[in-house]
């Protein structure tokens, strides 16, 4: 299998494109570290085979005593994230600290605890789950969410930059609307569901949702030998959003 012997560490496997990406990393061969702030939401992953523990990516400490206990892995997922619905005159202070805190400082927390480890071993693999609501197109209601999914992109290219003669690849997956709790809670939270659900479809020019195990399939191949050339990319994976 593609990822025998490489070892994955992955935030927010509990729901959504953070599970299925767990489970297809699994699948490919990979030892897999799946976190997520629900201790609940992990469970059934460790009747799978795989390594769960409970870590909210906005603590530090617990952050920095999980990289530490864990080591040098080969492919760090970084999944976590929170979609504030609103535009700049909806998004006060604390919501705009809470997203960056979450979306931006989580991943960049994350990925500086575990670069050293990954670094001494040789390199490895960062993928980080933006969004095509980022610096690649704008959507309406996406004021913080998506300035924290473009600080996402520059991140993984500043660090693809910086590492590539050592071994790190770094590269942003950027999907379109996919299936998954938080997205099932944004239709329910616009109050006619339908309505919302076919606004959520219209999107895509595919005229559907995508499925997480579509993100997952991305992720398996930017974290193994296959994409060995591919660094400090922005790869959207939409339904032909961005194509509009
Ligand atoms: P989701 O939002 O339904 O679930 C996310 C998981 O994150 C949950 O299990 C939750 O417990 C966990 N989580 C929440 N706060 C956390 C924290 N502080 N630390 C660790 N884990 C935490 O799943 P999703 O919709 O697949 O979203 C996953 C990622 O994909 C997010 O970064 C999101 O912005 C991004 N994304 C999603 C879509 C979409 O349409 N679903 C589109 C583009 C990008």
């Amino acid at each position: 299998m593609q990822l025998d012997g490489l070892t994955a560490f992955c935030t927010a496997s509990g729901a959504g494109i953070g599970l299925a990406t767990a489970r297809a990393l699994r699948a490919e061969g990979a030892r897999v570290i799946a976190t997520d702030i629900s201790e609940d939401a992990l469970a059934p992953l460790a009747g799978e085979g795989i390594e769960t523990h409970r870590l909210d990516v906005t603590d530090g400490a617990a952050v920095a005593a999980l990289a530490e206990s864990v080591g040098a892995v080969d492919i760090l997922f970084n999944c976590a994230g929170f979609v504030h619905h609103g535009t700049i005159l909806d998004c006060d202070e604390e919501d705009f600290d809470f997203s960056m805190g979450l979306n931006v400082k989580g991943t960049y927390r994350v990925t500086r605890a575990l670069l050293p480890a990954m670094l001494e071993n040789g390199g490895g693999s960062i993928i980080t789950v933006a969004s095509v609501a980022s610096s690649i197109i704008a959507a309406p209601n996406r004021f913080v969410y998506s300035a924290t999914k473009a600080a996402l992109i520059g991140m993984t290219k500043s660090i693809a930059a910086d590492y590539v003669t050592q071994g790190i690849r770094a590269n942003a997956i950027c999907p379109g609307t996919v299936e998954s709790p938080s997205l099932q809670g944004r239709m329910r939270a616009q109050g006619d569901y339908e309505t919302a659900r076919a606004a959520f479809v219209a999107r895509q020019p595919m005229g559907r949702i995508g499925a997480p195990e579509e993100i997952a399939d991305l992720a398996v191949f930017l974290a193994g030998p296959r994409s060995s050339f591919i660094t400090g990319q922005a790869i959207a994976i939409d339904g032909g959003w961005s194509n509009t």
